[in-house]
C-alpha cells in the first residue's frame, strides 16, 4: 500500500506514539540518541521511543506495527507514514563472553537508563512536559557531560566493557563524531580490556568502523582507534602508532573505500620508514613499496577482520592498483591516462592521492594530473570504441591473446587519435592482423 507522503516529521511522530502510549496510563519517553543530538543542537536520525507498556500491548495499542527484536521488546510503530521503535524498558545480562545478553527483564525507566553505554546516550525526554526545564530526565548524569563534552561510561567502567567489548569501539564513535574527551577512568578501562574486542562478531565491528571512517570526523576516529589500542584487534594485525595524516586529510565526503585505503597506507606505508625501494629516488618509494608487496595480503586481512563486502574489498582493491598506475602519470601514454580517468574508481584514488599531499613529491604530481586531465576530459576519455569484438569475428579472426591484443591496441589508437573513423578502424586491424 502506497501512503501520501505526511507533513508531520520523525519527531511528531515519536511524540504522537508517546502521547497515546500516556493516555493509556503508562510512562513513555524519548529515549537515547535522539535526546542526545537534541541537546547537541543536532538533527537526530531517528526518534526512539522507551516505555513500561509490554511489547505485546505496544502492538495492541498500534494497530500498524511489527516486532523487529521480540525477545528485546522493540516494536517498530509506523505513526504518520514514519517508523519509530518503541521498547520497553529493560534490563540486560548474562552477557556471554562480552557478547550481547542472553536474558533480558523488563523494568522502569531508572534502570532501563542505567543499562544503556555512556551517559551521554542514556538520557530520556518527556516530550510533553508542560515545563521544558523539567523534560530531560536524567539518571545517569549525562546531561552534565554532554556539557563537559566528555564520554563516560554508565557505572563502573570496567564491568560495563566487560558485559560488552563492542562498546570500546562504540565510545570511539561517539567521541570522535561529537569530539568530545574520553573520561579517564573510561580510556583507562578501554585499554586494558582492548585486545579482547576481537570476542565481537566481525560483522559488528565493521559495522562500527565503517560508521566511523565514512563520518567526516574519521581522522578523529582512527587516531582515537589507535591511541585506545582497539587498531589491533579491529584490523587483525600488530598495533601500530603511525601518524594518521592520510586518512584525517581525505575530503570529508570520501567513500568508504577511500577512507580504508587511507588508513591503510597511514599504517602500512608511513613516511619515515625507508623502504628497500628507496635506494632509488622515485615519488612515494614507501607507498611503492607497499602496493608491490603488502597491499595485496592487508586487503585479504582487512577483509575478514571488518567482513568488507565483495564490493567495498573491490573497491579498495581497484583503488590500490590504479594508485600504483596513478604515481607513473607522468610516463603514461595518452590511451593509458584516459584509461586511468575512465576507472570506476579514479575519484577515489586520486583523492587518496590528494590527501597524502604532504608527502614529497605529491603536491607536484597532483598539480599535472589536475593540469592534464582537462582537455583529456574535453576531448573524451571514454569513447564508444570503433571496433569490437563482435567486428573482429565477422573479420575471420578468432578470439584469443592476439584478438585481445588487437581490441586493446586499435581502442588506445583511438584514444590516440591514430584512428578517428570506423573505416580507419577496419584499416588499421587489417594492417596489423
Ligand atoms: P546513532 O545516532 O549513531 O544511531 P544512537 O545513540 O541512537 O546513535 P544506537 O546504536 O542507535 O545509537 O543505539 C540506541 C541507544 O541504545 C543508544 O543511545 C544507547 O543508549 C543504547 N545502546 C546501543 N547499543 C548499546 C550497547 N552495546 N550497550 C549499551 N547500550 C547500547
Ligand atoms: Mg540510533
Amino acid at each position: 500500500m502506497t501512503q501520501r507522503p505526511s507533513n508531520h516529521s520523525a519527531r511528531d511522530a515519536a511524540v504522537r506514539i508517546v502521547q497515546v502510549l500516556r493516555e493509556h496510563g503508562h510512562a513513555a519517553y524519548l529515549a537515547g540518541g535522539c535526546v542526545r543530538d537534541a541537546l547537541l543542537g543536532l538533527t537526530p536520525k531517528d526518534y526512539d521511543v522507551a516505555t513500561d507498556a509490554l511489547p505485546d500491548h505496544v502492538r495492541e495499542l498500534f494497530r500498524n506495527s511489527r516486532f523487529v527484536g521480540e525477545a528485546f521488546g522493540v516494536v517498530l510503530v509506523r505513526q504518520f507514514s514514519r517508523e519509530v521503535e518503541v521498547a520497553t524498558f529493560r534490563t540486560e545480562s548474562n552477557y556471554e563472553d562480552g557478547r550481547r545478553p542472553s536474558h533480558v527483564e523488563f523494568t522502569d525507566a531508572e534502570h532501563d537508563a542505567k543499562r544503556r553505554d555512556f551517559t551521554i546516550n542514556g538520557l530520556f525526554e518527556d516530550p510533553l512536559a508542560a515545563d521544558p526545564a523539567a523534560a530531560i530526565i536524567d539518571y545517569v548524569g549525562g546531561r552534565a557531560d554532554l556539557k563537559a563534552r566528555l564520554l563516560r561510561a554508565i557505572g563502573d567502567a570496567d564491568a560495563r566493557f566487560a558485559e560488552d567489548y563492542l562498546r570500546m569501539l562504540r565510545a570511539a564513535r561517539f567521541a570522535s563524531r561529537f569530539g568530545f574527551t574520553i573520561d579517564e577512568k573510561t580510556g583507562r578501562a578501554i585499554r586494558l580490556h582492548a585486545h579482547k574486542l576481537g570476542q565481537i562478531s566481525r560483522e559488528r565491528i565493521g559495522v562500527e568502523v565503517q560508521l566511523m571512517l565514512t563520518a567526516p570526523t574519521r581522522g578523529a576516529a582512527a587516531q582515537l582507534i589507535r591511541d585506545l589500542h582497539l587498531d589491533a584487534p579491529a584490523l587483525t594485525e600488530v598495533h601500530r602508532e603511525t601518524p594518521l595524516e592520510t586518512v584525517s586529510s581525505l575530503v570529508s565526503d570520501a567513500s568508504y573505500a577511500a577512507a580504508l585505503t587511507a588508513w591503510m597506507i597511514d599504517r602500512h606505508a608511513p613516511i619515515e620508514t625507508p623502504s628497500p625501494a628507496s635506494t632509488h629516488a622515485t615519488l612515494l618509494p614507501e607507498v611503492r613499496h607497499f602496493l608491490g608487496k603488502e597491499a595485496a595480503a592487508t586487503l585479504r586481512r582487512w577483509r575478514k577482520a571488518l567482513c568488507l563486502s565483495n564490493d567495498e574489498q573491490g573497491r579498495v582493491h581497484a583503488i590500490l592498483a590504479l594508485l600504483s598506475v596513478v604515481l607513473e602519470w607522468p610516463a603514461l601514454r595518452v590511451a593509458h591516462r584516459k584509461r586511468a580517468m575512465a576507472s570506476h574508481v579514479w575519484d577515489d584514488s586520486l583523492a587518496v592521492l590528494r590527501a597524502m599531499g604532504d608527502r614529497p613529491g605529491v603536491a607536484r604530481l597532483v598539480h599535472q594530473i589536475d593540469r592534464d586531465a582537462v582537455p583529456l576530459l574535453k576531448e573524451g576519455i571514454a569513447p564508444k570504441p570503433w571496433i569490437t569484438g563482435d567486428d573482429l569475428i565477422e573479420m575471420g579472426l578468432k578470439p584469443g591473446p592476439v584478438f585481445k591484443r588487437l581490441l586493446i591496441d586499435a581502442y588506445d589508437a583511438q584514444l590516440e587519435h591514430a584512428i578517428t573513423s570506423r573505416r580507419e578502424a577496419v584499416a588499421w586491424v587489417e594492417s596489423h592482423r
